[in-house]
């Protein structure tokens, strides 16, 4: 039988697609990657997975998973030998479980990630992964990719969140290592393994994700800072008054947000001559008035202390909303700018106002003219530093001439400062051959052990990560 009819057969006609017209699974989000999939494949179950996975095995062809498609590394895409099947998840969108009294909730991996923070919310819950593609990013993309986003700094990463999952192995067999314990010290956490493993070791078909009490109130403010210092000493401040209720910290460079406004002219900007622009989220236990009175006052001395210049605090949801949706604006506003050299790195926070201050000289020793669009999760120490061609200049002979010299500028820095290159995006296509270039030795070799013994034929997503 034709190997197009063999998935066919596992998965019905419909959710076998092939041919022309596949460019939303076969192109990125970024439009950087286009490849060509031998079939896109949609299967509708565990067990259809597993027999999708089982027939590509048998018949020596490789599988790349894909969830939402919002990755910003080139992971989830086929390259363009017209070789591999693109399975795609999308179909594998069941809540399978809310037990409120452990305080967990399975979903499977095609979830979309705004729906299982809504299925939580329907039981007074919160599921705090939160990032600016949860409208179409899916729950087995976040945990291959360990994605981060706003709430790191109070409820930890993807990573964090998860205390089970079932998993199709390279060879067709289903993992189920769902459960909803806090506790299970049996031998290797494979969990972890298949956490942040970018499709590579096997496919995430279900999760068991931790819940949370909702925050009796949540508070949002904008800070203006004159420095990165300044900004740095107002997080550490807030941490100590604030405690667990800080929840976000984010930081925004003056450029970034102009280019918001530049192409998103419509939205309200409300400190728009700020070197630095702060975003606080305050989530408390106590009643709005007493949360808002923190929030406040932290303020009020930040601005005796000369580290603000000024600050809004939101007076309503939808104010609340508009402030995280200037920021998440950021990512969009920057690719309508044109596509940009991207770094996602990870530093000690004490180093970041070093950074900064540091590089924009060098980059414009390399590259004249470039202009840089720094923004990001400053309580987590990582910022996306993204260097954008010169005003008027088109973004590909701009890449093609600069990226290599720009990626080595910025990753020698950030590994001289003991920081990451990819803190939340993960490696990818795009940042593959760096990790190869910078990773340790003995990780790298460890890294390739694991990917030898659980995917021997490299079959599963090759050409990622290792
Ligand atoms: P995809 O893009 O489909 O896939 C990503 C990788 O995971 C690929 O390697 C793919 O093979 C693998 N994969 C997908 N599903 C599975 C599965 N079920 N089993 C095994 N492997 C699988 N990321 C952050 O961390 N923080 C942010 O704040 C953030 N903000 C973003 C904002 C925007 C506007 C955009 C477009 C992206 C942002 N991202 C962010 C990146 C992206 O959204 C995340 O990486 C997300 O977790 C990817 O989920 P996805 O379902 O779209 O995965």
């Amino acid at each position: 039988m034709d190997f197009l009819d063999t998935l066919r057969r596992i998965v019905g006609n419909a959710h076998v697609l092939h041919g022309e017209g596949l460019e939303a699974y076969e192109a990125d989000w970024r439009k950087r990657y286009r490849g060509r999939s031998l079939a896109v494949v949609r299967p509708g179950s565990t067990a259809e997975v597993a027999a999708v996975v089982r027939a590509c095995a048998d018949q020596g062809v490789p599988v790349v998973p894909q969830g939402g498609n919002t990755g910003l590394v080139g992971g989830g895409v086929p390259d363009d030998s017209g070789r591999q099947v693109l399975l795609q998840l999308g179909r594998l969108h069941t809540i399978r479980a809310v037990d409120v009294d452990n305080l967990t909730l399975t979903a499977e991996a095609g979830c979309i990630l705004q729906v299982v923070q809504q299925a939580a919310a329907e039981h007074d819950l919160l599921f705090p992964l939160s990032l600016a593609a949860e409208g179409s990013c899916s729950i087995g993309g976040n945990l291959a990719t360990n994605a981060g986003g706003t709430q790191v700094l109070r409820y930890g990463n993807a990573r964090e969140l998860c205390l089970g999952l079932e998993v199709v192995t390279p060879q067709g067999e289903v993992w189920d290592g769902l459960h909803g314990l806090r506790k299970n010290n049996t031998g290797y956490d494979l969990r972890d393994l298949y956490i942040g493993s970018e499709g590579t070791l096997g496919v995430i078909t279900a999760a068991t994700l931790k819940l949370f009490p909702r925050p009796a109130a949540v508070v949002t403010a904008l800070a203006a800072c004159p420095s990165v210092d300044a900004a740095v000493a107002l997080l550490n401040r807030a941490r100590a008054r604030l405690g667990a209720g800080l929840t976000g910290f984010e930081l925004m460079e003056r450029f970034a947000l102009s280019l918001v406004e530049k192409h998103y002219p419509h939205m309200p900007r409300p400190l728009p001559s700020a070197p630095w622009t702060v975003l606080l989220e305050l989530a408390g236990t106590e009643d709005e008035a007493t949360e808002r009175g923190r929030m406040e006052s932290l303020l009020g001395w930040a601005l005796e202390s000369a580290l603000v210049d000024d600050a809004v605090v939101a007076e309503s949801i939808a104010q609340s909303r508009a402030l995280w949706h200037l920021r998440e604006s950021i990512p969009l506003a920057q690719s309508e700018e044109g596509l940009n050299i991207k770094h996602d790195i990870a530093l000690p926070v004490s180093a970041i106002p070093g950074f900064v201050a540091a590089m924009p000289a060098r980059i414009a020793q390399v590259a004249p003219g470039a202009r840089v669009v720094c923004f990001g999760h400053l309580g987590d120490g990582n910022l996306h530093y993204n260097v954008q061609a010169p005003e008027g200049v088109p973004a590909p002979p701009f890449l093609a001439a600069h990226e290599d010299a720009l990626n080595a500028l910025v990753y020698d820095e950030v590994q001289r400062l003991g920081g990451s290159i990819s803190a939340e995006h993960g490696i990818g296509q795009l940042k593959r051959e760096d990790l190869q270039a910078r990773g340790h030795p003995v990780g790298l070799q460890l890294m390739r052990a694991v990917k030898a013994a659980l995917d021997p034929s490299g079959l599963m997503n090759p050409g990622r990560v290792v």
